[in-house]
């Protein structure tokens, strides 16, 4: 079996080109694709990014116990198949991009998880990055930085935090976490 490593971080964040590069340098990684009830954003993959369903497949779902773990964000439903999870497991080290709420939940069930928390360099930095992104509502960023606060707050229940400063910096650290969980 493999390892299950579950990484957490505020929207705006950086997480996922800190994920890319982490990904790009360990073939033994693989990433667990979430069910979501949200659409597909401009350039996402059905089966790639996420497995996109409607609401009433997602409760049906829930009702199967098809979930190792799931939550409601932003008006969506979000959740990590359980029979995926167990295949990607057999075949190596899995890493799940999912918010606090489900890394409890998965923490709860799976002692052997390690969690990491990627934190912004500053509220201020958070906020800055948010805007910069240019397509998100002054609404929507507020909501993102209530959000990110409470996130924020959950971070001393995570095993590590690493702050993302620099992409490449925080990378590195990631993969260090990674290499003494696994390569020992
Ligand atoms: P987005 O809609 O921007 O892709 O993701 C919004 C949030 O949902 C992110 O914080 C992401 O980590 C979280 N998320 C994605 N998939 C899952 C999942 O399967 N379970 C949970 N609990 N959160 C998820």
């Amino acid at each position: 079996m493999g390892k299950l490593f579950v990484i957490s971080g505020a929207s705006g964040v950086g997480k996922s080109t800190v994920l890319k590069k982490v990904m790009a340098q360990r073939n033994d990684l693989q990433f667990s694709v979430s069910a979501t009830t949200r659409d597909p954003r401009p350039g996402e993959e059905d089966g790639v990014h996420y497995y996109y369903v409607s609401k009433e497949t997602f409760a049906q779902m829930i009702a199967e116990d098809a979930f190792v773990e799931y939550s409601a964000h932003a008006a969506n439903y979000y959740g990590t198949p359980k029979a995926q999870l167990e295949e990607r497991l057999k075949l190596g080290n899995v890493i799940l991009d999912i918010e606090p709420n489900g890394a409890f939940q998965v923490m709860g069930k799976r002692e052997d998880v390690v969690l990491i928390f990627i934190m912004p360099p500053s509220m201020e930095e958070l906020s800055r990055r948010l805007c910069s992104r240019g397509d998100t509502s002054p609404e929507q960023i507020k909501i993102r930085l209530q959000r990110a606060d409470w996130e924020i707050s959950q971070s001393a229940r995570y095993h590590h935090i690493v702050i993302n400063d620099q992409v490449d910096a925080c990378a590195n650290e990631i993969l260090e976490i990674i290499a003494n969980a696994v390569d020992k």
